[in-house]
């Protein structure tokens, strides 16, 4: 593995987290405002392959049903 790891909200799995410095807690999370110490470090690159393209092919087959 090459090691692309990235740091998530332990609530929503978000990685729109910002890190906080001089605060009770060390890491904000901008999508629920979960507040916390340690975020959860996961690769970036998951198996389950929710790409771009794969997020349009779902979009086009949703508006696609009449
Ligand atoms: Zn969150």
């Amino acid at each position: 593995m090459t090691g692309d790891e990235i740091e998530v909200c332990p609530a929503c799995d978000s990685s729109a987290i910002t890190s906080r410095s001089r605060s009770d807690h060390d890491f904000y999370c901008n999508d629920c405002g979960n507040m916390f110490d340690d975020p959860v470090v996961r690769e970036s690159n998951s198996t389950g392959g929710w790409s771009p393209e794969a997020l349009l092919e779902r979009a086009a087959k949703s508006e696609g049903s009449p």
